[in-house]
């Protein structure tokens, strides 16, 4: 037995992979952990391992100071903690993705009830849970942040971005949106590869060593933040014939085109904006919020 008396009690909320992962991780910090999940036989494994299944939603939060959610979104925990009678001395921390927007309507809908509210992005899959190498975005209440940092640091590293509790959101789909769409076009090339009768093993580490992602993120960094979209090295005229290759490339091999296809659409934009001469960084111009 750990010495699970010294540990803070913790209650967490939401059974899925990642939930499950949280939980094993703080029973094996030996942190005493009251689960509910609407879905009971997802607590199985945790109960076996020492959780305890509370009977509602409601008992759950009473049993702890620390109320972790892991749901699917931030409607769920509307759904889940509707009906908890009041929040006060509540520390809620909502792991789940959502908006910044509803990541602050979530803290102001805390606070009306009395508890006070943590947002987290967590920039891991379920199998980092439990290593200080994986971190997690965190904002909102900086108290919580700070009380709550032997649980937190349970699960990952805390990276704590600011009192604005939809910092996290924002810090997280910034990622995300980097992630899904980089993997997509991983998607994408694996599909065309098979397609021209390359096996995935054979492609995959050619995908993984062609480009050098972090020097290109840092040039267009630069570029972006300098302002300067000099066409010396790509030309947009270039990148658009290029993108419109890969576009019948994969229509010749009867792969799906609509991703390609998406990004050649971005690049004709930029030739009737007459970006033609600026380099392929100059696309940020269309992508940023028209100025009222
Ligand atoms: P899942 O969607 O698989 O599971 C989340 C839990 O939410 C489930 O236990 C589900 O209950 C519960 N839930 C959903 N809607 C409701 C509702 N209306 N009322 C009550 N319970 C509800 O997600 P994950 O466990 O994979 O992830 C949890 C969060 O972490 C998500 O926001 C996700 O975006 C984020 N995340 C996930 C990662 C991953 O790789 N899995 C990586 C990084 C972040 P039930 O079991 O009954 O279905």
């Amino acid at each position: 037995m750990s010495d699970g008396s010294a540990k803070q009690a913790v209650t967490l909320i939401g059974l899925g992979p990642m939930g499950r992962a949280m939980g094993k991780a703080l029973l094996a910090a030996g942190h005493p952990v009251t689960v509910w999940g609407r879905t009971r036989s997802r607590a199985d494994g945790l109960v076996r391992e020492g959780a305890v299944f509370a009977a509602s939603a409601a008992e759950a939060v009473a049993a702890s100071e620390a109320v972790l959610l892991s749901l699917t979104d931030y409607q769920a925990m509307y759904d889940v903690l509707k009906d908890v009678p009041s929040l006060e001395g509540k520390a809620v921390v909502n792991l789940s993705s959502g908006t910044p927007a509803e990541a602050r309507e979530g803290a102001a809908w805390a606070a009306g009830r009395g508890g006070r509210f943590l947002s987290g992005g967590v920039m891991s899959p379920p199998p980092g849970i439990g290593s200080a190498e994986v971190s997690t975005f965190y904002s909102g209440d900086e108290e919580v942040a700070d009380r709550l940092r032997g649980v937190l640091e349970v699960l990952t590293a805390v990276d704590y971005r600011g009192a604005d509790p939809g910092l996290s959101q924002a810090y997280y789909q910034v990622q995300l949106g980097l992630f899904w769409t980089t993997m997509t076009g991983f998607l994408h090339a694996l599909a065309l590869s098979e397609a021209e009768g390359i096996p995935v093993e054979t492609i995959t580490p050619y995908l993984i060593g062609a480009n050098d992602m972090a020097a290109f993120f840092e040039g267009t960094a630069r570029q972006v933040r300098e302002g300067d979209f000099a066409g010396d090295e790509d030309r947009m005229a270039m990148g658009a014939a290029s993108i419109e290759h890969v576009v019948h490339t994969s229509r010749d091999a009867g792969v799906d085109a609509d991703l390609p296809a998406a990004v050649s659409a971005i690049f004709r934009r930029g030739l009737g904006a007459g970006l033609q001469d600026e380099s392929f960084a100059a696309l940020i111009t269309l992508m940023r919020p028209a100025r009222g």
